[in-house]
């Protein structure tokens, strides 16, 4: 089979950086008791009503083909969601349900891309973003943010990158620094976008885990919603991971077009689960809240265990499931310390390597298990980092 360019060049050619992740998987396969903080999923289930409304829809028939831009019901609850939050007036029509919040990407991007024409994001990245962009034949531009900034991007070094380019992609609360974007830095992301006419993905799906701050969309800011597509998901204000229920929204006369992609690849999305997001979302804030409270409070149980030490530094984490913690003092690559923490102590974390190059030195550790054993394995990846700087 003569296979396109653009598929076999999805991954780049390089690693992606997930070899450690696939090495624990393996120890655990062999019976190994592995400590496994890689991965970015609720160690909860989706909620048992949430469940039921899933059930009772699809008993109930929901099991045809739904609308292909979603069903309209919930289509209306994240505009109500969007615009309660942003203040930007938002109607349906502004906003499509999409396969997870991955699929809202892709949409974005094939909106947004032509062959060869290059898209910015910010270096360190979740896992997908560059994949996302050759996937339809885009060139992914990495601009790197650095750990002394806390992982806020800079103006002049977006400005470096962005002539000639179509748009850029950011994504607060952070995968996988941890960082909660500043005002001033959506600022100067708008302020970029607008010099340089840009349009912005702004990957959004973890804007209920917000610890430090506040979550600002940058579809708010002055004379953005017209440039702005934003990404949101129930995967993880939700635990609804594997529903795959996620949405873009952006302006109507972009949303008419992108209705045709997804006529031509999903289809749409089951109706049954997409009935489960609405009862999901009626259960309001304070659900939001419980499920992003693990979070909350396994970040203070590390921060209480870093404490009173200096081999590794632990950047704030204002949002998101993860922390970044920083392992220069022991003079290795992020990737051999994993390595080695995995092998030693059986503790599986990300290398920095995994995200890109701006995270060298760092690894990200999920806050995925309970809270007990998360505790104590902060304590080990200290006490181990401490032995080796
Ligand atoms: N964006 C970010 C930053 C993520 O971390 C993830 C998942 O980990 C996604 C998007 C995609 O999530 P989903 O497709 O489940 O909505």
């Amino acid at each position: 089979m003569r296979l396109s360019n653009t598929i076999t060049n999805i991954t780049g050619g390089g690693s992606d950086g997930w070899e450690l992740f696939l090495k624990a998987r393996g120890m655990i396969a062999e019976g190994i008791d592995v400590t496994e903080l890689t991965i970015g999923e609720h160690d909860i289930k989706t909620d048992r009503r949430i469940l039921d409304a899933m059930h009772a829809s699809a008993l109930g028939g929901a099991t045809g083909y739904a609308m292909v831009p979603g069903i309209d019901s919930l289509r209306e609850a994240v505009a109500e969601r969007l615009q309660t939050r942003t203040g930007v007036a938002t109607g349906l029509e502004n906003v499509l349900i999409t396969a997870g919040g991955q699929a809202a990407l892709f949409a974005a991007f094939r909106a947004l891309l032509d062959e060869g024409e290059r898209a910015l994001f910010i270096d360190p990245y979740y896992a997908t973003y560059p994949g996302t962009v050759r996937s339809i034949g885009g060139v992914p531009v990495p601009v790197k943010a650095r750990s002394r900034d806390g992982f806020q991007p800079r103006f002049e070094e977006m400005d470096a990158q962005a002539a000639g380019a179509k748009a850029i992609l950011i994504n607060t609360p952070n995968n996988p620094t941890g960082a909660v974007y500043s005002r001033e830095t959506l600022e100067a992301i708008a302020e970029l976008a607008q010099k340089h006419d840009l349009a912005v993905i702004s990957d959004e799906v973890y804007d209920t885990q917000v610890w430090d701050g506040e979550h600002i969309s940058i579809r708010a800011l002055p004379g953005m919603a017209s440039r702005t597509f934003t990404v949101g998901s129930m995967s993880k204000s939700h635990a609804m991971t594997g529903s795959r229920v996620g949405w873009l929204a952006g302006p109507e006369e972009a949303m008419a077009h992108v209705v045709n992609l997804l006529t031509n690849t999903n289809y749409g999305v089951a109706g049954f689960t997409q009935e489960a997001a609405l009862h999901a979302l009626g259960l309001g804030e304070a659900f939001e809240e419980e499920i992003a409270a693990p979070f909350r409070r396994r970040r203070a149980l590390a921060q209480k265990a870093l404490a009173g030490q200096n081999a590794v530094r632990l950047l704030p984490p204002s949002g998101a499931m993860y922390l970044m913690l920083d392992i220069r003092a022991t003079g290795l690559s992020s990737e051999v310390f994993a390595g080695k923490l995995l092998e030693e102590r059986h503790i599986a974390v990300m290398p920095g390597e995994s995200f890109g190059t701006a995270a060298r030195g760092h690894v990200r550790v999920a806050m995925t298990i309970p809270d007990a054993p998360f505790e104590a394995a902060i304590r080990e990846i200290a006490a181990f980092t401490q032995a080796l700087a």
